[in-house]
């Protein structure tokens, strides 16, 4: 592992090629874990794409001379305006759309492989349904957006599975029709049909790690005090999970930023570092991920052992990359990465933006609507037919 971080700095001067995958850095002092994309050789018997590979943090010193500095990496790489800086070239684009086409482009065959099933639908938040925005607290999905996911929580189960807390992506969406998983799924409940917009009353359906909401508290208040000289920070407590926006700080500051996030965590060995796009999220240790959380609401729904179920997860973010993972290894349904840019996954298909995603979701719901129109007239005429047999 220690060659493919240090080839990857090598990789422009040579011409190797090189692909991504996620390293696992274990702190053994502090016991933090954090997820860093490094670049292998492709030569090289490489792990499954988006598999975690662990590396001892002494290594790691060894390969970077420097710790901060991975963390660092580790923070550009998820950062948006890297990657426009740095627009993938067209060949890379052209041939990951090989291996990842557009879910626009294949619906007709997704259609297809659901034939017989029942769709469920998964939806990731933010960068799927809404916009990445600059201030996490603006990330309103927009009214043309909800009209759809309502209309296609009329036709298929739907969930929505975000990082954030629960009452805060609720507030957002406003479905009472959906389900819902906050926290990285460590959160859900159930939909309360006939109650539309009323805050609360729905019927919790698990709750994962309960007894680490007061120390989630306890280090939301600990990093806004170790982070308020720094220009930018958002910090968001999120029930199980606290989450540290690095969306408007100045680059220059990351470093400091990840210096003090670190100390923090150093004292709360029953938590771990996880990253999204912009923002770290300080979670239990215990194994619970949004893959996790579809499969318990796949057998919420009573679909834990059935063949006839088509779960379709769509999201942007590392962090689906667990549900994309449980969809492969169950050989069920597909997952789709919001992108414009290649980027390892386990999703089978692509949609560039938010907006993509709409359409996608409004062509399902056409799609559903002219079948069961079509299953309508179809037993109308058995109806007519049998009657007239009848007569
Ligand atoms: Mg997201």
């Amino acid at each position: 592992m220690g060659s493919g971080i240090t080839l990857s700095l090598l990789e422009q001067n040579l011409g190797v090629t090189m692909t991504q995958q996620n390293v696992v850095v274990s702190d053994l002092k502090s016991g933090i874990n954090l997820t860093i994309p490094v670049k292998v050789p492709v030569s090289k018997p490489a792990p499954a794409p988006g598999s975690c590979i662990t590396i001892s943090r002494k290594t790691l010193l060894e390969i970077n001379g420097n710790k901060i500095n991975s963390w660092v990496d580790s923070m550009r790489a998820s950062s948006p305006t890297h990657h426009k800086s740095t627009p993938p070239l067209s060949d890379d684009l052209t041939s990951w759309m090989v291996q990842h086409p557009s879910a626009l482009d294949m619906f007709e065959q997704i259609i297809s492989a659901s034939k017989g099933k029942q769709i469920v639908m998964f939806l990731d938040y933010d960068g799927t349904l809404s916009p990445i925005v600059e201030d996490p607290d603006q990330a309103f999905m927009s009214d043309a957006m909800r009209a759809t996911v309502r209309k296609l929580a009329r036709y298929f189960p739907t969930a929505i599975v975000s990082g954030r807390c629960r009452d805060k992506v609720y507030s957002f969406v406003r479905l009472a029709e959906l389900y819902y998983a906050g926290s990285h799924g460590m959160d859900i409940k159930g939909p309360s049909k006939g109650s539309k917009y009323k805050k609360g009353g729905q019927a919790v359906l698990f709750q994962a790690a309960i007894e680490f909401i007061p120390m989630i508290d306890e280090v939301y208040k600990t990093l806004q005090d170790a982070t308020k000289s720094i220009k930018g920070v958002r910090l968001e407590n999120n029930k199980f999970c606290a989450s540290v926006h690095f969306r408007s700080v100045d680059e220059k500051k990351w470093g400091e930023l990840a210096q003090q996030v670190r100390s923090v965590l150093k004292e709360y060995p029953k938590l771990r570092l996880t990253q999204g796009r912009k923002v770290f999220e300080i979670r239990p240790t215990i194994k619970w991920d949004k893959g996790k959380a579809l499969e318990f609401l796949l057998e919420s729904l009573g679909y834990a052992n059935c063949t006839d179920v088509f779960p379709v997860y769509i999201g942007d973010d590392r962090t689906d990359e667990d549900a994309f993972k449980v969809l492969r290894e169950r050989d069920q349904g597909f997952g789709i990465l919001v992108s414009k840019i290649p980027k390892d996954t386990h999703a089978s298909y692509s949609l560039q933006e938010p907006s993509e995603v709409m359409v996608f979701l409004r062509r399902l719901v056409g799609w559903k609507k002219l079948t069961l129109k079509r299953q309508f007239r179809i037993r109308r005429q058995i109806e007519e037919i049998k009657a007239s047999l009848r007569n």
